[in-house]
């Protein structure tokens, strides 16, 4: 049997592409972002606690309200903006289905929605499979900073959103005052809507504060906010996130919502409620990992790769064109197979490929895997 692909371009996504490639050749994986120690044994315990007291039916539709309540209180705390736990805030699996979610309840076909390249890989599909046109605004390198004068160019009468991510994935930029500022600005006065993938907002470094659109009543009023539990609380297999936003945008929302998933994970949304009654498990998450970014960049001082700067995210980008001019799908490859350690391409989240000669390293990895990673990266 055929069937005419809804996604003819796409391939199988880079992140499972490299891990699996670096299951096959014993490579240290620092590709797919996602930790290589565990999460807090009292996280554990409390999963454990919740699976044992019988918590194991369906939870409320758009999430336990004790997690609603939860994540209320963390974003009052992080950024004093008020989302009112019964309609505003909900409980998703992962930040994955809350922006799918989200484009699909606001995309009709041919509206445009514009994305900043390097693109995490599941924006530009999640808006085709809508009928939607994605319209790429490139980041200016190698400080991938929004070159606001480009979206204003790129508004049009057909933008319905632009979607936004900061601490950015692959580059590990974070976007500032002035750049909320400037979206305000462009916004102003239009429907054009935010989706803002804040996954690591928890992730900044050098004591700068994140800047979410939160922050601003001109931004919060048009946003879907996006964040996951799996960054914070070293849970990438759990797939919990939310989305926080107005009610009349959580209203369209949950109307697709409730079809995609219905509710997520109960016994696990209760125990992340408790785990994150105390603040310090993500107010100091941002201290972890900018020790690790340290670290792995101590370690790789003095290779012949060039590292940019990693302002937030578990991420680092290295410039290897001193070494090599090879393209980068290739040589992440070859590294993976050749030298033992796995990385990932920075030239798969664009969709023209750039005169770019740069990796993505995942630092969330313990001290021993990083000196042994950079051993290696150390001998290119
Ligand atoms: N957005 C960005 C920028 C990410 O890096 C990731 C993944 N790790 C996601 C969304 C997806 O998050 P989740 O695993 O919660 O679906
Ligand atoms: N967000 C993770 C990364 O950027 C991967 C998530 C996934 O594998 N889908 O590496």
């Amino acid at each position: 049997m055929q069937i005419t692909s809804k996604l003819p371009a796409i391939g199988t996504t880079i992140f499972s592409v490299m891990s699996a490639l670096a299951r096959e050749y014993g490579a240290i994986n620092l590709s797919q972002g996602f930790p290589d120690y565990d999460c807090s044994p009292l996280l554990s315990q409390l999963a454990a606690k919740y699976i044992q007291n019988g918590h194991n039916q369906y939870a409320p539709m758009p999430g336990a309200i004790e997690l609603r309540e939860r994540i209320a209180e963390i974003i009052h705390l992080c950024y004093a903006a008020d989302y009112h736990p019964d309609s505003e805030i909900t409980v998703t699996a992962g930040a994955t289905q809350a922006i799918y979610t989200a484009l699909t309840a606001i995309v009709n076909p041919g509206d445009e929605v514009i994305v900043f390249e390097p693109a995490y890989d599941c924006y530009a599909p999640s808006i085709e499979l809508q009928g939607g046109k994605v319209i790429f605004s490139r980041l200016k390198a190698p400080e991938f900073s929004i070159d606001w004068e480009d979206v204003r160019k790129k508004i049009s009468p057909k933008t319905k959103a632009i979607l936004i991510n900061s601490p950015h994935n692959p580059s590990g930029s974070t976007l500032s005052l002035n750049d909320l500022q400037q979206l305000e600005k462009l916004t102003e006065n239009t429907s054009i809507l935010i989706i803002s993938d804040e996954v690591y907002e928890h992730m900044v470094f050098d004591g700068k504060t994140h800047q979410s659109v939160a922050l601003r009543e001109g931004l919060r009023a048009r946003s879907f906010l996006v964040s996951s539990f799996g960054k914070t609380v070293h849970t990438t297999g759990w797939k919990i996130g939310y989305v926080a936003a107005p009610q009349a945008l959580m209203n369209e929302f949950r109307k697709i919502h409730q079809f995609l998933v219905f509710a997520v994970n109960h016994p696990l949304q209760l125990c992340l409620a408790e785990f994150l009654k105390d603040a310090r498990n993500y107010i100091e998450l941002k201290h972890f990992y900018e020790a690790k970014r340290n670290l792995f960049l101590k370690l790789t001082y003095g290779s012949r790769l060039k590292p940019l700067h990693s302002a937030g995210t578990y991420f680092q980008l290295m410039d290897y064109s001193s070494i090599t001019q090879e393209n980068d799908t290739d040589y992440a490859k070859r590294l993976t197979k050749e030298n033992k350690i796995a990385s990932i391409p920075l030239s798969v989240f664009y969709k023209e490929k750039p005169e770019q000669h740069l990796l993505r390293f995942c630092f969330a990895k313990k001290d021993e895997t990083l000196e042994k990673a950079a051993d290696i990266l150390c001998q290119l």
